[in-house]
């Protein structure tokens, strides 16, 4: 049983239970407090990550810290995370296949983590985390209890890249979760 961050680390690192490991230059976990009460999963590491071995640090990782600031929330306090480790070439979308075979990872991680929200970036982590019928434009920013988890999800960073026009609804997404976040840490 995996019971560290670390020990995730290590199994994935040496993980070939998919093709990606093939193509694949570092192996991404995550960045930030690995006991954040807010977590967020995006899908799969793009190039930046693939270089450098964390999540979110490219074009669209920058405008969603941009976001946190925003909304008053320090990026060191978040744990920001994907559905692969691993990127997938030219940054297609994640096959059913891999997402299965690198699911078990990202249960292990929630357990570690363990949060009190945890956000879905984009449709594919919400289809997958919430309900595989989600639909990102009609239900982005909605809460859901699942479990003992409260759930949403926001459009993913860089779809906002390319169609700036969804950045309103977007920011009022991260204000509203920035409040429910608050609340539920008894209004620090
Ligand atoms: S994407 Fe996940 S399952 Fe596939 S090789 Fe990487 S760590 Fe393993």
């Amino acid at each position: 049983m995996i019971m560290t961050i670390e020990e995730l680390r290590a199994q994935c690192e040496n993980c070939r239970k998919c093709a990606l490991a093939e193509t694949r230059t570092k192996v991404v976990i995550g960045r930030g407090d690995p006991h954040a009460d807010l977590m967020f999963v995006g899908e799969a590491p793009g190039q930046t990550e693939d270089e450098t071995g964390i999540p979110f640090v490219g074009a669209a990782g920058q405008l969603f810290d941009r976001y946190l600031i925003a909304a008053g929330i320090d990026r060191e306090e978040v744990y920001v995370c994907n559905i692969l480790k691993c990127r997938p070439p030219h940054n297609r979308d994640p096959l059913p296949e891999e997402q299965d075979a690198c699911i078990g990872y990202l249960r292990s991680q929630v357990r570690i983590v363990d949060p009190k929200i945890i956000v879905c970036l984009g449709r594919i982590s919400a289809m997958r985390m919430i309900d595989p019928a989600f639909r990102i434009t009609r239900d982005h920013g909605k809460f859901y209890q699942k479990g003992k988890f409260l759930m949403c999800a926001h459009y993913h960073p860089s779809a906002l890249l390319h169609d700036p026009s969804k950045k309103e609804e977007a920011l009022a997404d991260m204000l509203a979760l920035a409040e429910k976040y608050r609340a539920l840490r008894g209004g620090e």
